[in-house]
């Protein structure tokens, strides 16, 4: 066989855009011919990365498409500030099927890497008889504890919001809250279309030849072995994708969008600093906090006595509204806050930096790791509550600031007093020191899984290899 072609098609998001250019530029440095089909709002990195000569192909896909109710200005998922945009966003989703089909037939890859928001597309690819492989954005971990969630539903046998519980049949004891698990689990029985999709996700899933995991067995390998042996699902961990193989190449740039702030000057201010002075708190690129969470932030952040950097996306709130009187003027000099979008891995690879409060999406948290962090665990929504546990309990190299609630949009209610005592936690004594000699293990096992011969090194040269291989079922069945 020739050159394999692999398309690569993110949904609209920089948590599931960055890692995808991640993954087509390591599947480029494997020699394999890689194209991204993306919307023109997140087609700007990729143009870069073809600019600094990766060769990336790049197909053009219009969102919001023909036919749909959105209006035009809305196209990402952070956009997602009302409900009412929420089954319009799903209808859009799936009327990219006719599009993204004659894309393909343009295209005639070998394999078709898809979004988790993209159920349609494992019949898309049945279509061209090409495999499909499922990105679900997160790890192995956080899919069995989903699954498991979702098959014994413990959450319906207490009798509040606040009462504990464990989750069945998992390799390790993990006890939530009802208030945690996320609202598109608890009311996926509701007719409505966003449960309508996470149905068909599920199916799909099942009916798609396997997932790609952006992280490493060594960091989850109970799970890596429990989704293959309990769920009987076949799946490849191929990163942290982040590292790639040839990490030396490229400086750190800003990922996803432009910075708000000077990169150098963020990072001279850095140089300002002792090794491990400094926290940095950055809460990705969808979640949002109420005017209130917010201040009790700035207060926590103030009250720890340590030096940060903290991330406030843009455009939600006026400062007045969330910003204590004073406060840039009070901590000048040992904090910075940037509005809007930061040079996160940049920042959090400077030896200022000596812990991370994180909201815990999966590429946030695995930055962390790769950068050898203990972090402040601060879920918010999506599967955050799972990557929390996985953090603080099972690898042990986080302390949780004790959030309650999945909210989807307007968190609340963390105190000042929890921020101060969990930023502390992991910036001085004793049990920090043991979370950051943990988390610097994990890092330096991080490195050697992408390095040759490492764990997805070898993941990935496995599903190249039956990827050349791969015969469609409904041929399989013509040669019987
Ligand atoms: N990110 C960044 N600067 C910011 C906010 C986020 O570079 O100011 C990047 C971050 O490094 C990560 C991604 O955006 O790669 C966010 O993905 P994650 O899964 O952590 O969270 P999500 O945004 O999906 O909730």
């Amino acid at each position: 066989m020739g050159q394999l072609h692999i398309v690569f098609l993110p949904v609209m998001a920089h948590g599931h855009t960055i890692p995808t250019l991640d993954m087509a530029k390591l599947f480029t440095s494997r020699g394999l011919k890689t194209t991204i089909i993306a919307t023109p709002a997140f087609a700007g990195p990729i143009t870069k990365a073809q600019e600094s000569g990766h060769a990336i192909n790049l197909s053009i896909l219009k969102f919001p498409p023909k036919g749909s109710s959105l209006p035009d200005n809305v196209v990402s998922l952070d956009q997602m500030s009302t409900p009412d945009l929420i089954p319009k966003f799903v209808e859009a989703l799936s009327l990219l099927r006719e599009p993204v089909e004659k894309l393909l037939q343009e295209l005639n890859p070998n394999c078709l890497v898809s979004d988790m928001f993209l159920p349609w597309t494992a019949d898309s690819a049945a279509k061209f008889g090409i495999p499909r492989l499922v990105f679900h954005g997160t790890n192995c971990f956080a899919q069995c504890v989903a699954e498991q969630m979702h098959i014994h539903k413990p959450y319906k046998n207490v009798s509040s919001d606040a009462e504990p519980f464990s989750v069945p049949n998992l390799p390790h004891e993990l006890t939530f809250t009802r208030s945690q698990v996320p609202e598109f689990e608890l009311f996926e029985d509701e007719e409505n279309e966003f449960s309508k999709l996470r149905k068909q996700m599920r199916e799909s899933d099942k009916k798609s030849y396997g997932v790609i995991f952006n992280s490493f067995t060594e960091l989850e390998s109970d799970y890596a072995d429990h989704y293959k042996n309990v769920l009987g699902r076949k799946a490849w961990h191929i990163g942290p994708l982040l590292l790639r193989n040839n990490e030396n190449e490229e400086k750190p740039e800003s990922r996803g969008r432009e910075s708000a702030i000077d990169e150098h000057e963020c990072l001279s201010w850095l140089d300002s600093k002792k090794p491990n002075s400094v926290v940095y708190a950055c809460f990705g690129s969808i979640a949002t906090f109420t005017p209130a969470q917010l201040h009790e932030t700035a207060v926590g952040l103030e009250g720890s006595g340590q030096d940060f950097i903290w991330v406030v996306r843009n455009g939600k709130h006026d400062d007045e509204e969330w910003l204590p009187e004073g406060f840039e003027e009070r901590v000048k000099g040992r904090g910075l806050i940037i509005r809007g979008w930061a040079p996160q891995v940049a920042i959090l690879g400077h030896p200022a930096v000596g812990a991370f409060v994180t909201h815990c999406g999966w590429n946030s948290t695995l930055e962390g790791i790769c950068a050898g962090l203990p972090m402040v665990t601060w879920p918010v929504f999506a599967e955050q509550f799972y990557n929390e546990k996985l953090v603080v309990e099972v690898l042990r190299v986080g302390v949780s600031v004790g959030n309650k609630k999945w909210m989807r949009v307007g968190s609340e209610g963390v105190s000042r007093e929890a921020v101060a005592e969990a930023v502390r936690r992991v910036m001085v004594g004793e049990e920090a020191e043991e979370m950051r000699n943990r988390v610097e293990g994990y890092k330096e096992m991080a490195r050697r899984a992408v390095g040759e011969g490492g764990s997805s090194y070898k993941g990935l040269n496995d599903l190249i290899q039956e990827l050349s291989v791969y015969v469609p079922p409904s041929k399989k069945q013509d040669t019987v």
